[in-house]
């Protein structure tokens, strides 16, 4: 690219969008907009961006509810040169603390029924500036979006320079700020777009929340970049969702949508008769739902994998078999090896190991923490992604778990989702998760919280009765505790640090 050349993200959105009319964000209410009233409005949120004091490469912080103001936020800050900072609104006040004094954005945008508190939060902090947005273009800053003139000249950025920092979710120690550049997304985007087929004839429902990379990033960029029309769904309700998709082509979702969807008794081949394509990740989808979806509805759920540092790192293929349980293949330009967690060395073909990965999708660093950014990459520049990992021999790429769940037991390595899978093919059996706790014999017990289907009736004993003879005994569970539900994050994925936390005395006398 000549130095000339601006790589703004925002750039490619617009060089790519043809039709100013057509509908970019599809909503129920009113706030809808076509691609024209995205652009202007994108434009009007930049100079209110500017006129705050907004400089290029500063940070801007939202924590606001899911609205179509959201994308507007987001292409305003890449028009401004901005480095958008999205964060959930579960957080609490003194969560965004911790946010907010690492960050140091610039400006902060929150809830109108926030404001007061979060000025009171910046004061304290040193920081400037705090406006609020609602969902119905209410709000301090949506005030001075509509009082901005409608033209914007976009920055011109590099393609190493930053467009957004998410924080990982953090589950142990401080959440880190992933430092993604213009280059990381718009490269993933442009692949996924080729990979996924999507094209200005696509409509994409969206119902994921927008302060992660799924629906940030995936959904949206990859919606824009084709000139598709997004169903934009402010949370994810298995009504709208049906009601939907005979008028929809697309839809990218996380397991337990899927779960959920199967569980709605208008879900079947005529609802989806229009539909080319079902997306799943962020967690993995247990091949009983992938098997439930494609004797439903016809399809088979299109699963890939990635994460917040790294945007979408495997799919599984468009053309060819999508295999149940498994992520598929590296993406075209994304290079991926399974390495001995110790040293990085390749492992044996088939071996479980770490996926480690290198490309123009991996970010540029964690905010303020070059230490910890340097254990997370080898010498030779691949990104430790801390999932475990094996090969099938068709090149088809398992997950296993993370290599912090993994358990080591007696000096074993069990790993979940083996024990996972056993389980969960156990009559009465809805869904299981394994985790290690303090044992002082093993090291680690072999533990699993498992849910019953609804009216089944399981115990403990059942459960290992049933195990025995199918898994090794240093696999099989020391314990099993029947519980209602498993602790989710907003993503769907299973929190186990909680389960660790809640069970940890478990083997103590
Ligand atoms: P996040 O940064 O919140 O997107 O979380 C990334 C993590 O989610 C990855 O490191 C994986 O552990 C997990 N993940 C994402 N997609 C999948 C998938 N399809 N199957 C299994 N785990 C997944």
């Amino acid at each position: 690219m000549s130095r000339s050349r601006s790589a703004n993200l925002f750039d490619l959105i617009a060089a790519r969008a043809r039709a100013p009319e057509k509908l970019a964000l599809e909503t129920a209410d009113a706030t809808a907009l076509t691609y024209g009233e995205l652009f202007t409005r994108s434009a009007q949120a930049a100079h209110a961006l500017v006129a705050l004091g907004v400089r290029p490469g500063d940070r801007v912080a939202a924590q606001i509810e899911k609205s179509t103001d959201v994308v507007v936020v987001a292409l305003a800050c890449l028009r401004a040169g901005a480095v958008l900072l999205p964060l959930n609104t579960a957080y609490t006040l003194a969560e965004l603390e911790y946010f907010l004094g690492d960050a140091e954005p610039a400006l902060t945008l929150c809830r109108p029924e926030w404001l007061e508190r979060v000025r009171a939060l910046a004061l304290k902090l040193g920081l400037r500036r705090v406006e609020s947005l609602g969902v119905n273009r209410d709000g301090t800053f949506a005030e001075a979006i509509a009082a901005a003139p409608a033209a914007f000249e976009t920055v011109k950025r590099a393609s190493g320079d930053l467009a957004a920092i998410l924080y990982t979710s953090g589950t142990t120690g401080r959440s880190k700020g992933a430092m993604l550049t213009h280059e990381n997304l718009a490269s993933n985007a442009l692949t996924l777009i080729d990979c996924w087929r999507f094209t200005s004839t696509d409509r994409l429902i969206h119902p994921l929340p927008v302060f992660h990379t799924h629906g940030l990033f995936v959904a949206v960029n990859v919606a824009l970049i084709s000139g598709a029309t997004m169903i934009f769904m402010n949370k994810f309700d298995p009504d709208a969702v049906i009601a939907a998709m005979p008028g929809a082509t697309s839809m990218m979702g996380v397991p337990t949508f899927y779960i959920r969807l199967l569980d709605h008794p208008g879900l079947d081949r005529g609802t989806c008769a229009n539909m080319r394509l079902f997306v799943s990740g962020s967690a993995p989808l247990l091949a009983e739902t992938h098997h439930a979806w494609r004797e439903r509805t016809g399809f088979s759920i299109l699963e890939r994998y990635g994460m917040t540092e790294t945007n979408m790192i495997t799919s599984n293929p468009y053309d060819a078999e999508r295999r149940p349980g498994t992520v598929g293949f590296a993406l075209p330009g994304v290079s991926v090896r399974i390495a001995h967690p110790d040293d990085g060395a390749p492992v044996r073909a088939g071996e479980v190991g770490v996926i480690e990965v290198k490309g123009p999708n991996v970010f540029a660093g964690y905010w303020r923490m070059p230490e910890k950014t340097a254990q997370e990459f080898r010498a030779d520049g691949y990104f430790i992604t801390g999932d475990l990992a094996r090969v099938d021999e068709q090149g088809y790429i398992h997950i296993v778990g993370r290599a912090k769940d993994l358990v080591i037991s007696g000096g074993f390595n069990v790993y979940p989702k083996e024990v996972e899978s056993e389980i969960d093919a156990i009559e009465g059996v809805l869904e299981s998760a394994v985790f290690g706790v303090a044992h002082a014999d093993f090291g680690e017990g072999v533990t699993a919280a498992v849910v019953p289907r609804p009216g089944a009736a399981l115990t403990e004993q059942a459960i290992l009765t049933a195990l025995g003879g199918r898994l090794a005994k240093f696999k099989a569970p020391k314990r099993v505790i029947i519980v209602e539900s498993l602790p989710r994050n907003a993503m769907g994925k299973v929190q186990k640090a909680a389960l660790r936390e809640a069970y940890k005395d478990i083997y103590r006398a």
